[in-house]
């Protein structure tokens, strides 16, 4: 069994990363949104007026992990984030939601339509996939069809078992499953 990880818990916005996270700490898990180690590393700007979103610095985020971070941390780190997986972790667990159910989640959200649109077409082309360039371990799971409970169980037999199978056999694509 490998030691302690950093563990990415990515996906567009609405796709359960928080809701996973407090079933994560709750068992005991060390747990901190991106934003929070942002702060920590003093990579974040003032709240946007238009969103009160705050502008993460991820390059320097990046590096400030890396040189701060060393090799193996003393506990298991998940961190929360829709551009967690772009941080110097072990492995990335993304997080899919159906983009009719993602729809209807966020506009339960203060988000402008915009915005909504925005984060449900960024899922309907692959979210956090996009991005991913390097060989690094990937766990994929579908929120609208897997209870968070039983997300979170797999997210610890998986780190438990060495990230096996290191990718999905058949990565969600909304598109081919006829979901749009
Ligand atoms: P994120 O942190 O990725 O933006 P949240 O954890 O805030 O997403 O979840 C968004 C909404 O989806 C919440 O209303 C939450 O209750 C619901 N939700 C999250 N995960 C699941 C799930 N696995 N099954 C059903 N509903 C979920
Ligand atoms: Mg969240």
């Amino acid at each position: 069994m490998r030691g302690p990880v950093r563990v990415a818990l990515t996906g567009t916005p609405g796709t359960g990363k928080t809701t996973v996270s407090s079933l994560l700490r709750e068992a005991g898990n060390r747990v901190a949104s991106i934003e929070i180690l942002a702060e920590r590393f003093d990579c974040i700007g003032d709240a946007d007026p238009d969103d009160g979103a705050r502008p993460i610095d991820i390059p320097q985020l990046y590096s400030r992990a890396l040189d701060e971070w060393g090799e193996s941390p003393d506990g298991s780190l998940f961190v929360d984030g829709h551009l967690s997986h772009l941080l110097p972790v072990d492995c990335v667990i993304i997080l899919r939601c159906n983009p009719v159910d993602l729809q209807k989640r966020l506009e339960q959200r203060d988000y402008g339509e915009r915005k909504v649109l925005q984060n449900v077409d960024w899922e309907i082309l692959g979210g956090p996939w996009n991005d991913i360039e390097e060989e690094i371990p990937i766990l994929e799971f579908d929120s609208s069809s897997d209870s968070p409970e039983a997300i979170f169980e797999s997210i610890l037999e998986w780190i438990v078992d060495g990230f096996k199978p290191e990718r999905p056999a058949n990565p969600i694509d909304w598109v081919e499953m006829g979901a749009v």
